[in-house]
């Protein structure tokens, strides 16, 4: 029975936290309070040979993972490496870099737990009948820069040898996980981290002045976040500046349209965890490898209002999300350029840009559309902000963000809040003429 009360126990989806590092696997075995609830093993019958290894499996591999935080929070790497298949050097170097780039994160939480296990016949025959692929999902949180723990997820191959369970691989489930899924920042290489008060920067190990320089510009995007966007947003930045063009859901090689940087989302739960479209925590921002050179707070403070904004819900439309971003580094700019410069971008978008569309920006295709439809959004918040007011624009914001889960909800907040239609809305900009 002890057996089967810890798979009552992990089949939970508990999350083992270094905080819990205490509960060791002996206690685990008999403690069920913490058990999320699951159905009970049929009493008549004594449980199989096949359901008692499955369920040792499973004790084993959390045992593994428990070491595996625990080492990275004492900065452990023999502990962290010990699991590790001896036989493959190549992944017990890249084990090494993994370990050193989780301690230089400094999590203040870090624990694995087991999903489900994913059924592959490459793998078996790869590494033979033990073969055992499990998608990981790994539980995080960095300190001032998430709010709650976040999770990301991962795919982990086991195999028993030897009377014990060794992990040699950690990359033959990628394909079949979430976008962005072990491409984390400490995925990639050997990183380092530069801080601010209120900014860490992920740079290529070596990379030092860059790493510093962009967390002086990244200061400068908060302080214009803070001077432009009326919400009170305390948080602080990740930005990830390394020499891949793929990293986390960003992909910088494949855009036809080149795109400086992103925003991704971190995820408190993710999409198909407890809900369709998951829980959104906040955001990382990417920055385009071949742009690293030319980061500065005007594209920063863009990047800044997104992750400012993550967390209120993620139901905004995107002519608002990207327009809001745009209105606050617009204004960066005409601090920094005066107004003449922005009048003329704004001459641009009304001649040129207006023309190119018949209606205000969809979500689909958003980010594929040749016309300016970063432009256009930016003059339908011009456009709120004159008529309702920049407080106002934010609180629509928030409540679009919130509650704009659909087009009706969408209509109505906007209607409600504006007294237009999105429709009506975007009369108004092939309408307007600026007053010089
Ligand atoms: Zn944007």
């Amino acid at each position: 029975m002890g057996l089967l009360a810890a798979v009552a126990l992990v089949s939970g989806g508990v999350v083992y936290t270094v905080e819990q590092r205490e509960q060791d696997a002996r206690e685990r075995v008999t403690a069920t309070r913490t058990a999320t609830p699951s159905p009970p093993p049929p009493k008549s019958t004594k449980p199989s040979k096949v359901a008692a290894s499955i369920a040792a499996r499973r004790v084993a591999i959390d045992t593994i993972l428990l070491r595996r935080a625990e080492a990275v929070r004492t900065g452990n790497e023999a502990m962290f490496l010990a699991d590790v298949d001896p036989a493959n050097a190549k992944l017990r170097a890249e084990q090494k870099i993994l370990f050193a780039n989780l301690v230089e994160m400094g999590f203040q939480e870090l624990g694995y737990s087991q999903a489900e296990e994913r059924f592959n016949p490459a793998v078996r025959r790869a590494h033979g009948s033990t073969a055992y692929l499990v998608r990981i999902l790994m539980r995080y949180q960095i300190p001032t820069v998430d709010f709650t723990p976040v999770t990301t997820e991962l795919g982990y191959t086991f195999v028993a040898r030897g009377g014990r369970w060794l992990l040699t691989a950690d990359n033959e489930l990628d394909a079949d996980l979430g976008p962005g899924a072990h491409r984390e920042a400490w995925d990639l290489g050997r990183i380092e981290i530069q801080r601010g008060p209120r900014v860490l920067v992920v740079v290529e190990k070596g990379d030092t002045a860059r790493g510093r320089s962009i967390v002086a510009e990244a200061t400068e995007g908060i302080a214009q976040v803070t001077a432009y966007w009326p919400l009170k947003w305390t948080g602080s930045v990740l930005v990830i500046a390394l020499d891949e063009t793929d990293v986390r859901d960003a992909r910088f090689a494949d855009e036809d349209i080149e795109s400086a940087a992103s925003t991704g989302t971190t995820f408190s739960s993710l999409p198909g965890e407890e809900s369709a479209d998951g829980t959104v925590a906040g955001g990382y921002i990417v920055i385009n490898p071949n742009e690293r050179d030319r980061v500065d707070e005007i594209l920063l403070s863009h990047e800044i209002t997104h992750v400012a904004t993550a967390d209120l819900g993620g139901y905004e439309p995107l002519w608002l999300a990207e327009g809001a971003a745009e209105y606050v580094s617009w204004r960066g700019i005409e601090a920094i350029s005066g107004s003449a410069e922005v009048a003329k971008w704004e001459q641009e978008v009304v001649d040129e840009a207006v023309p190119q569309l018949a209606a205000l920006p969809g979500d689909a295709g958003f980010y594929q559309n040749s016309a300016d439809v970063y432009g256009v959004s930016w003059l339908a918040v011009r456009q709120l902000v004159r008529k309702i007011g920049l407080d106002q624009v934010e609180e629509l914001y928030e409540d679009l963000a919130r509650n704009g889960t659909d087009q009706s909800a969408r209509d109505r907040i906007l209607q409600t809040r504006t007294g237009l239609t999105e429709a009506t809305l975007w009369t108004s900009l092939t309408t307007y003429e600026p007053q010089r």
